[in-house]
């Protein structure tokens, strides 16, 4: 790969975006660098800000040309490291951060084409400006581009009813890695012409193509909609509580996340203004149930599967929101979650899924052995159930020295990993693999899949230069 760092190099990416948008100062590349937690630190000696498709593509020829690493960067949000340059290695970052237009609309066909860059806030806004509804959400969804969230196959809090990223996409606009563009923005709701190509780049992480532009498929807003909160005795409890809501609620079942005691406990500590809408428990869940005829159906749905499962002993005392605001109050509980494991002190993450029959098994086992094995650690598993993912992470113990903590980052995966596949489940749930769990995925996945992905990466990418070491590595 050819170091960038000469000057001529650098003046030659330059010259291919606007004045002012290759940046070069550290005080202008800085906020590039710094992954959310502040696991991953990058150096760069480039930073485009390209201004459409056709900026992005020039700047792939010349890398092609010049054999340049590319990081193609959306929000900054990724939780594997992906999107941040490794130091020492000349990587340039592309943000796409300026490919942030609706292209077009089209409320009857019920799709929306919109620029890669858009950040995912305001794809919702502009839905529903259209009078529609696009339901991927995840906390940081005031951050996040559709670009990232498509280029990671976003999950979040309304899979359950829409599914992932992947299920939310019609056709894609992708720089390939040579700077051609790839045109396949088509709005089909059924295409078997051939191979469906665009699935390739869906969770692809950047490293086979950058996406432009984004068509993407629309909902009607459901009517009603009713935000439930119970306190539980145990995961078991609550799949029994799941089951019942799936049974009462059906297709209108559209959240149904699980919140351990103590990672409630950290909310509550730190979030300003939380409280807790039912008595204290060791677990907590949060319903939501919508309605395609109103507010009252869906609180009808809620109160009749809250009350059947308090009779049943599945939930000890649970609550339905009277006001959208109390809505929203249940909702950042679960959405501050993530954060407020900041000011606890140091977190060891596992973003992991079991077959969701098997989640209480596995949480009993998996808590078991990271308290066996690191005395005095916290864990504090959150997380959608009802897709069977769950944030499996374990906090420092109190008081305890934090990196001293995190140096044990791999031990302590390999604990939980251990029961992850001892239920067939997986490492990766929902943030992908990023540059944190290369090896890992090295590990867990059959040398056929490794193979097949090698070829996929050596087809599209066959000089390496699209987030190199990234997802998988080649030599
Ligand atoms: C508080 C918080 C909560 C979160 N909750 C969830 C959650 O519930 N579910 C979930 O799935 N994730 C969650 N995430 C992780 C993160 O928000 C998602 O992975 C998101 O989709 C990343 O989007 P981004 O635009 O920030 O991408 P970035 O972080 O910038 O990049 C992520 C990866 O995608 C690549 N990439 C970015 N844009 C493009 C593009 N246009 N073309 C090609 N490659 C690209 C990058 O190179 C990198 O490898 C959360 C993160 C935070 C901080």
């Amino acid at each position: 790969m050819k170091s960038p760092s000469s000057s001529a190099l650098v003046s030659r990416f330059s010259a291919l975006v606007g004045p002012g948008h290759a940046l070069v100062e550290a005080a202008d590349t800085a906020r590039y660098l710094v992954e959310w937690r502040d696991l991953f630190r990058g150096e760069t000696p480039l930073v485009l800000r390209p201004a459409d498709t056709s900026e992005v593509a020039a700047i792939l020829r010349l890398a092609h040309e010049t054999k340049t690493a590319i990081i193609p960067q959306g929000g900054n949000t990724g939780l594997v490291g992906g999107q941040i340059p490794v130091p020492g290695r000349q990587e340039i970052v592309v943000s796409l951060e300026r490919l942030d237009k609706v292209r077009s609309v089209d409320p009857l066909g019920n799709s929306i084409v919109v620029e890669a860059g858009m950040p995912l806030a305001a794809v919702h806004a502009a839905a529903a400006e259209a009078g529609r509804f696009f339901p991927l959400t995840l906390a940081s969804l005031g951050s996040c581009q559709i670009g990232g969230n498509v280029a990671t196959n976003a999950g979040g809090t309304a899979v359950l009813a829409y599914g992932n990223a992947r299920n939310l996409v019609l056709g894609l606009e992708v720089v390939l890695a040579d700077g051609r563009v790839w045109n396949g923005l088509r709005r089909l709701g059924k295409d078997n012409a051939g191979y469906d190509l665009k699935q390739l780049f869906i969770g692809s992480e950047g490293t086979l193509g950058v996406i432009t532009a984004v068509a993407l498929k629309l909902h009607h807003r459901p009517r009603g909609r009713a935000v439930a909160f119970a306190s539980v005795a145990s995961p078991k409890a609550a799949l029994g509580l799941f089951c019942r809501a799936q049974r009462s609620a059906g297709f209108g079942l559209t959240g149904f996340e699980l919140m351990s005691g103590l990672a409630m406990d950290f909310a509550l500590r730190h979030l300003p203004g939380a409280r807790l809408p039912t008595t204290a428990a060791p677990w907590y869940v949060l319903i939501e149930v919508s309605s395609s005829l109103s507010d009252g159906e869906a609180d009808a749905v809620a109160l009749d599967v809250l009350a059947g499962a308090t009779a049943a002993g599945e939930a000890i005392e649970a609550a339905v929101a009277q006001s959208l605001s109390q809505a929203e109050d249940f909702w950042r509980l679960r959405h501050g979650m993530s954060e407020v494991q900041k000011y606890e002190g140091g977190s060891i993450k596992h973003d992991v899924s079991v077959p969701i029959g098997d989640l209480p098994a596995f949480l009993d086992e998996a808590m078991a052995a990271v308290e066996g094995a690191f005395p005095g650690c916290r864990p504090v598993p959150f997380g959608h159930m009802g897709d069977g993912n769950i944030h499996f992470n374990v906090s420092q113990p109190e008081g305890g020295d934090r990196q001293a903590f995190l140096s044990r980052w791999n031990e302590m995966n390999a604990v939980v990993h251990g029961v992850v596949r001892k239920y067939d489940g997986s490492v990766a749930a929902e943030h992908g693999i990023g540059r944190l769990k290369v090896d890992l995925l090295a590990e867990v996945k059959p040398p056929l899949d490794l193979e097949m992905m090698a070829r996929l990466k050596d087809a599209l990418d066959p000089l390496g230069i699209l987030n190199p070491g990234r997802v998988i590595r080649r030599p």
